[in-house]
């Protein structure tokens, strides 16, 4: 049984998620303040953490850096903030996705699924795929950029592989977003594949202004390779 701890000051929100995880096979332990959250992190590993940004000792943002110092667990925030800065820091800290409140019970769940499945290996038979100087290795789900490694997120990555793995044609946005998320692509605030794309691209084009990794197709979608 996976084991999820849910960090979240909202008793009403709490309970609820509890209910519905439980009915959904996951094992849940609850935490209604930070230094909860760090007492139950140190008996027992979790197999995935759901961390709400504002709570009452402090920030969520504190617990996603000691999480991430401490391995690889993956995390999903879960916040009122929708802004694309609160999303980029999130990401930045670590998280491996981040979902804004209100949210439907059903999206939250696909989405814990999405990020459980994504650590797993995506493709366990090893290919080489190039473009730009950057080269993804699908068995090691390892990428690099002029022969140096460039270090994705667990999300980063599965956006990048599937973009070459379709290299030269055309993804339309709801393509993209029902193969990173695996969710209905209404789920899913637009701002937020705008946003791991923005990120992409800083970490392998050389001039993210301008790039020619993963292009825009002006109405269309995004495209990797000519
Ligand atoms: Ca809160």
């Amino acid at each position: 049984m996976l084991s999820v701890l849910f960090v979240e000051d909202d008793a009403t929100i709490a309970m609820g998620v509890e209910y519905s995880l439980k009915q959904d096979g996951f094992q849940v332990s609850l935490a209604y303040r930070l230094e909860e959250a760090r007492d139950l992190l140190k008996r027992q590993p979790f197999d995935l953490v759901l961390l709400d940004l504002g709570l009452p000792d402090g920030s969520g943002y504190e617990l996603c850096k000691e999480i991430r110092a401490a391995g690889d667990t993956p995390i999903i925030m879960l916040s009122a903030r929708d802004e694309e800065a609160s999303i980029v820091l999130g990401l930045d800290l670590g998280a491996d996705d981040y979902l804004t409140k209100p949210f439907r019970l059903r999206e939250l769940i696909s989405r814990m699924k999405a990020v459980l499945r994504r650590r797993g290996p995506l493709e366990t038979s090893e290919r080489s795929l190039t473009c730009g100087g950057v080269t993804v290795l699908t068995g090691q789900a390892r990428v690099y950029k002029d022969g140096r490694e460039v270090l994705l997120t667990a999300l980063e990555y599965r956006l990048l592989l599937t973009l070459f793995l379709n290299q030269k044609r055309v993804l339309s946005r709801n393509q993209i977003l029902s193969s990173i998320w695996d969710v209905d692509e209404d789920f899913v605030n637009d701002n937020t594949l705008t946003v791991y794309i923005k990120r992409l691209r800083e970490k392998l084009e050389d001039d993210p202004q301008n790039p020619v990794i993963i292009k825009t197709v002006r109405g269309l979608g995004y495209q990797a390779g000519d």
